[in-house]
């Protein structure tokens, strides 16, 4: 047997034990078309579709962080009967709104048919006290009594020496022991050399990292595994960093569409993490339901990518990386910028020239920010290059754009 057949044979075993059995033609069965791979692990104690939503990109009303309540609705319903039963949401999402609509989103369906994942905004905690306030927020904004996943949002080396003093681990394990907090963990958006020191801080149950294809070889494969040799599932976030690698560029994508015509860039991106046998499940921010359809059908079950499907990937992502696209995922962290620069907006419409956009179109949405959101207006006063979880150097590459665009 193979690695592909392997793996798919054990996806179909895993599908399976959420349906109780494990005969020979049930588990053929279950490989068919239309279910969902799920996963478990001895210390998690649930089974975790391997598609998970992460609840950061809902369909908004309009500019603002409002999300479209309708529109929102209807993509959790058909999430949870597509069999997906992970939601990750956090306090920052959607500018707190996130937290709310999820627990009005979920709170229509049974306690036991999902799994809620939320976190502790570590870039704003200062005491325990106040840990204790904002957790008891979220508790209620999500309409529980207790969360499934819990994490320490969004760590890196020097937020971690700040989370020591404040103790926000020990106030997470005085929860975990009263039971408010199933599991404990952490995400994780630094350095490589501070990952495995807080991976041996505590017995945490789980970690989420960002993995995916074009990052694999840069960070994401030695977080990957310094968490699998400690035998700590992993979550993963952005496996098509912030959509990105579900556009790529016309050349890049054609390299894609050659070796298996009418797939699509995303699906080969779920394909390439999620195949990883130490991942729990793969975080997609899904606003529209065509995505979520079709991120379904990728998941139900996952196939992995055969060695020959890898070698193109590879040809692509080289082809994509020598675009000179900025990494920005959309995540926003740097906003809002203390003069108004629309960084991520800014970004955006670059990648998008990158991409094949005419440099007139590139132009005029650039020069319709408005001249005090356009990289000229940025004084270089540092602020966004510490909340930047992809160390993009945001003030260095806001020059080289606007001198790219307007020259
Ligand atoms: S460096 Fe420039 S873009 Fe970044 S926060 Fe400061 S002014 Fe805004
Ligand atoms: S520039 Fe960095 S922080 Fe800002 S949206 Fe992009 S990835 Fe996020």
């Amino acid at each position: 047997m193979n690695r592909r057949e392997f793996i798919k044979t054990s996806a179909a075993i895993l599908a399976l034990s959420a349906l109780g059995g494990c005969k020979k033609e049930e588990i053929a069965k279950a490989a068919k078309r239309g279910t969902m791979t799920y996963r478990e692990f001895p210390g998690i104690g649930a089974k975790i579709s391997l598609l998970g939503y992460g609840l950061m990109r809902m369909p908004k009303t309009g500019n603002g962080p409002e999300i479209d309540k309708e529109k929102g609705f209807a993509l959790i319903d058909e999430a949870l009967k597509g069999g997906v039963n992970y939601f990750d949401t956090a306090w920052f999402y959607h500018d707190g709104l996130s937290e709310t609509f999820a627990g009005e989103a979920l709170s229509r369906h049974p306690r036991d048919s999902y799994y809620l994942a939320s976190k502790l905004p570590m870039r704003l905690l200062e005491s325990g006290e106040q840990a204790e306030e904002i957790f008891n927020k979220q508790l209620e904004k999500c309409k529980v009594d207790y969360f499934d996943f819990y994490l320490l949002h969004n760590l890196n080396g020097p937020l971690w020496e700040k989370t020591l003093k404040n103790g926000a681990v020990d106030f997470a394990m005085t929860l975990k022991g009263k039971g408010k907090i199933k599991r404990l963990g952490f995400s994780f958006h630094g350095e490589n050399k501070d990952f495995p020191k807080i991976l041996d801080y505590t017995k945490w149950d789980f970690v989420q990292i960002q993995a995916n294809y074009y990052d694999w070889d840069t960070f994401s494969k030695e977080q990957y595994e310094e968490a699998a040799k400690r035998g700590i599932p992993v979550v993963v976030m952005e496996p098509l960093r912030g959509g990105e690698l579900a556009k790529l560029r016309p050349d890049a994508r054609e390299v894609l569409e050659k070796a298996e015509p009418g797939s699509t860039p995303a699906k080969w991106a779920f394909r390439y993490i999620a195949e990883k046998e130490n991942v729990l499940t793969v975080l997609s921010g899904m606003t529209q339901m065509e995505h979520l359809k079709e991120n379904l059908t990728t998941f139900s079950p996952l196939e992995p990518l055969s060695d020959e499907e890898e070698k193109t990937l590879a040809a692509a992502l080289k082809t994509y990386k020598e675009a000179g696209i900025v990494p920005c995922t959309a995540c926003r962290y740097c906003t809002p910028c203390p003069v108004g620069v629309a960084i991520p907006d800014i970004f955006k419409i670059y990648n998008d020239y990158r991409r094949g956009v005419r440099i007139s179109q590139t132009k005029k949405a650039y020069e319709a920010l408005g001249s005090d959101a356009m990289a000229t207006s940025c004084v270089e006063c540092g602020a966004c290059l510490k909340k930047c979880p992809q160390s993009i150097e945001i003030p260095k590459e806001l020059k080289r754009i606007h001198k790219e665009i307007e020259g």
